[in-house]
Order: C-alpha cells, then structure tokens, then sequence
C-alpha cells in the first residue's frame, strides 16, 4: 500500500488556497532555492507516513470548515515527488466532494503530472525565475527539468494561480515583472491570482541549525508594500488582457 511522507500539517490554512484549508506539505524537495524557509522539509529522509485513507480521514474531520471554497492544498517539499500518493490521495478526496489545491514548482515524478492535474481544482505554479540563469542560481537545478510539467499546466483545465517570491536585487523591478508576465501569459484565460510574495528571514534559523549556509545572509527582507505594488501592477496587466480577449470573441 502506497504511504505517503509528510513534513507538516496545517489544519485551518488561510494561505495555501481559497477559504480554510488543511495542508498537507509533503517531505522531500529536489530544488534547494536559497530563500527556502523550510530547509528541514528538502530531505527526503524522516516525514510522518500515513496511508491515502488515513489522510482522507485527517482532512475529512475539518470538513465543516471548508465550507464553499475551502478545501485540501498538497504543498511541501514537492508534493510531485510523491507523485503516485499524491494522485490516489486527490482523486479519494475528490469522491468526498473536497475541494483540491497543489502548490507545486513543478518538478517532480513525470508519469503523475497529467493524472493528478485531472484531480486537481486550482494549480499554484511557483514560478522561481524566468530565465534559465537566474533559476539555477536561485534553486540549484536547471530550468529543462520543468518543461514536461509545464506542457500539463497548458492543457489543464483548472484554475491557474501564480507565486513568485521577490528577492531585492533579483526581480524587484518593472522590467523583471513584465518578463514574469510574458512567461505566464500564454495561460491568462486560466489565471485566477498572480502572487509576489515578499522575501522574509523567517526561516534562517533552521539553516543555523541545520549547519546549512544561508545564501542570502546579506540580503535585506523584500519591503511589503513594494512587493503587492508589484502584483498590483501584474494583476492590473492580467485583467486588461483577459478584457480584452473577451472583447475580441
Ligand atoms: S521548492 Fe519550496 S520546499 Fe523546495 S527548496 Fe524551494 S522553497 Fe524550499
């Protein structure tokens, strides 16, 4: 029987997805961006294992709070590196009517992304950088590994939200921004919300911790109100060009 491991669980998650949400973040992550805040939830070694059913169970008890909009959100981690689990995990929860998010970077196990996508209700594509220089030095990886995943995003029939976390110096201007908008763009008809997520130091201590270096030591925490004028500006593009696709029809 498939089991899957989990870092942590959130039982009334306001964040993670519309409404309140049980998240589930999955232990184990291939990336290692250098603004991780959870850099204990990369190994893919420890994490708490429970069967599909008893993950059903877990998120069925909250239930009541879901209400209209709320629901279940696999984060992690990389909940696609999990991929079969997570798949069984999504399609049981669907038979009980619960509302489903994944919150994903989008490199994961190749042969599940379709699968859990048909399972999936709102997609949250963290998208790191938009060039392929900037993304192996933020996540140590490279950018080839995410094509497959986003050959899915484009047929998936969902709704589509955007992360992106704003680091001073690397993507806190206009100009980054409209790149960010022309690499998403080719799905605006499915983008619900596009969201610039301050850079923060919450997570340092683990590194220390850890005794993992912290890349981004000098680094200033990414201003709030800078960081939502940013999305305001992306969502302002996003809304004129769904208006004026529809005005086109
Ligand atoms: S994808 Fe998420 S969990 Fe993985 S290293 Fe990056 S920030 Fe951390």
């Amino acid at each position: 029987m498939i089991k899957g491991h989990i870092h942590s669980i959130e039982t009334m998650g306001l964040f993670d997805g519309p409404g309140i949400r049980t998240v589930f973040f999955m232990q184990g992550c291939p990336l290692k961006c250098s603004y991780c805040h959870n850099p204990d939830s990369q190994s893919f070694e420890g994490g708490t294992t429970y069967t599909v059913d008893e993950l059903v169970r877990f998120a069925k008890r909250y239930k009541p709070y879901y209400k209209d909009n709320g629901g279940v959100t696999f984060s992690g981690g990389e909940a696609l590196m999990q991929g079969e689990f997570v798949y069984e995990a999504m399609k049981a929860l669907k038979a009980e009517d619960i509302h489903t998010v994944l919150d994903t970077s989008g490199i994961g196990q190749t042969f599940y992304y379709k699968k859990i996508l048909e399972y999936t209700d709102i997609l949250i594509l963290d998208v790191k950088h938009f060039n392929k220089t900037d993304y192996r030095d933020i996540t140590g990886v490279s950018m080839k590994w995410l094509s497959s995943f986003l050959d899915e995003v484009s047929s998936f029939q969902g709704k589509l939200w955007i992360r992106h976390v704003m680091v001073p110096g690397i993507t806190d201007d206009k100009n980054s921004m409209d790149y960010l908008y022309d690499y998403v763009s080719n799905w605006s008809e499915k983008i619900e919300k596009i969201e610039i997520l301050p850079y923060h130091k919450l997570g340092v201590d683990k590194y220390y911790q850890l005794e993992i270096p912290y890349q981004l030591e000098n680094t200033d925490e990414m201003n709030k109100e800078d960081a939502l004028a940013h999305q305001n500006y992306l969502m302002s593009k996003l809304e004129k060009e769904q208006i004026d696709k529809l005005i086109a029809v």
